[in-house]
């Protein structure tokens, strides 16, 4: 997970927009990416495309690959605040730098350093020099020692090199050096796009949202599917739904949301089924309606956002008689988190405020009073004979209406 979006350091560094010149260049550090070795020019090419898509519309001249680092080169007009706040959704980047490209040259790093710490105040400071073409002269430790001198006259501050109110950052690079004073954590993890599609299941729920997002995390493209029991239900749940939807698009650029009416399914389970398999039931057709979904979609698996043991649907014997119902693996990323963590999870993801809103959800319609905390699926098949099960799938799945979302929305090429 990335720190919260709006960090007092970060805010006082938009204020850089009008600063930025021809020479400003965003330095971006991949993370897990730098692993892979077969398949990295797959990798590379996949967050290619997610970055080029993020930063649209906000100045950007030109995108470079450097060893393990992508340059973002740019201009005048470079709109500092808001390219920040989306590289932060852009999975696959460890970390990122607004810089300053500086000759190769040690005057020009020279001057380039005063220049910088003559626009700041500071009582401590230090340096870092990071020479990865090393065939600049002189060893960091010595850069870093003459530049600290020089920075330490000019300006009067100490050198603190355990907890500096200021770090001036160089990094030396074929065809220049580049001066920053601040590393933006990026949201790690692999791009969107490399790990095949996955269709997630989300309800209105706190948990759902962020099982998704951790898919999206290791790769995964998510479609989502919203089941609601409209008419028997008003339309809450799915109007919950996409508002969350909006909001995780932005780690994906692109989603489709589709709405399943599923009032009917349930109708018919509580007029011929135990009451008490309720609950596994619903989850049954869930399944079997999002695989058809995942044909659709091209998608190899499931997500739903159940943890283990956090409610009587979710022990290991519900679970298995839930899966049962589909042939596609099921995702679980929440399985081992309590429900703390997963809040704040969800808190920082921005999702929390949107779940807790009161709703209508499907799954409150018809809840039996003592659902079954054990069940086989033997006991689901049973109760299932009583249904025409193929039928109410696709009774279901003509009734879907499948929204499209992008972001950012008003993007220009
Ligand atoms: P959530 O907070 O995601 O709703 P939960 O802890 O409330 O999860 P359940 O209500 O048992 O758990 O739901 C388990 C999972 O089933 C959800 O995480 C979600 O993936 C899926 N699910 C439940 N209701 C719906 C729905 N109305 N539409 C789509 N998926 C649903
Ligand atoms: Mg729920």
């Amino acid at each position: 997970m990335t720190e919260a979006i709006s960090d007092t350091k970060a805010a006082q560094s938009g204020a850089r927009k009008a600063g930025a010149t021809e020479e400003t260049v965003v330095v971006v550090r991949l993370g897990e990416i730098t692993l892979k070795k077969r398949n990295r020019p797959l990798f590379v090419r996949q967050l290619g495309r997610n970055i080029r898509h993020a930063v649209r519309g906000l100045g950007v001249r030109d995108i470079e690959w450097g060893p393990n680092r992508i340059l973002i080169k740019a201009g005048p007009s470079l709109d500092w605040p808001e390219l920040r706040d989306r590289l932060r959704r852009v999975f696959g980047l460890q970390n990122f730098s607004l810089c300053q490209r500086l000759p190769w040259d040690v005057d020009a790093i020279r001057e380039g350093v005063l220049q910088q710490a003559a626009e700041r105040s500071f009582e401590s400071f230090r340096i870092t020099v990071q020479r990865s073409d090393k065939r600049f002269p002189g060893t960091s430790q010595e850069l870093e020692r003459m530049l600290g001198a020089l920075v330490k006259e000019a300006s009067g501050a100490r050198v603190d090199l355990s907890h500096p109110e200021e770090t001036f950052q160089v990094e030396i690079m074929p065809g220049g050096a580049y001066l920053h004073t601040e590393r933006i954590d990026g949201a790690a993890g692999l791009p969107v796009g490399v790990s095949g599609r996955v269709v997630a299941l989300l309800s209105g729920g706190i948990d759902s949202p962020v099982a998704a997002w951790r898919t999206m995390s290791r790769g995964c493209e998510v479609a989502f599917v919203h089941f609601q029991s409209f008419p028997y239900l008003d339309a809450s749940s799915r109007d919950k739904a996409i508002v969350l939807v909006r909001e995780l698009t932005r780690w994906q650029h692109k989603s489709r949301l589709h709405v399943v009416s599923f009032g009917e399914v349930q109708h018919q389970i509580v007029a011929s089924c135990p009451a008490p398999l309720r609950v596994v039931l619903y989850r049954r057709f869930m399944l079997r309606i999002g695989q058809a979904i995942a044909e659709r979609e091209r998608a190899e698996a499931l997500v739903t956002g159940e943890s283990l043991g956090q409610v009587s649907s979710q022990t290991l014997s519900n679970l298995a008689t839930i899966d049962n119902a589909t042939t596609l693996p099921v995702l679980r990323p929440l399985v081992g988190l309590d429900k703390e963590a997963i809040i704040r999870e969800a808190r920082e993801l921005g999702t929390y405020e949107t779940s807790i809103e009161p709703d209508q959800d499907c799954c409150t319609l018809f809840t039996p009073r003592n659902p079954a905390t054990h069940s086989t699926i033997a006991q689901a098949e049973a109760a299932e004979s009583a249904l025409d099960v193929a039928a109410l799938v696709k009774l279901a799945l003509a009734n879907v209406e499948t929204l499209e979302f992008s972001w950012p929305e008003q993007a220009q090429a």
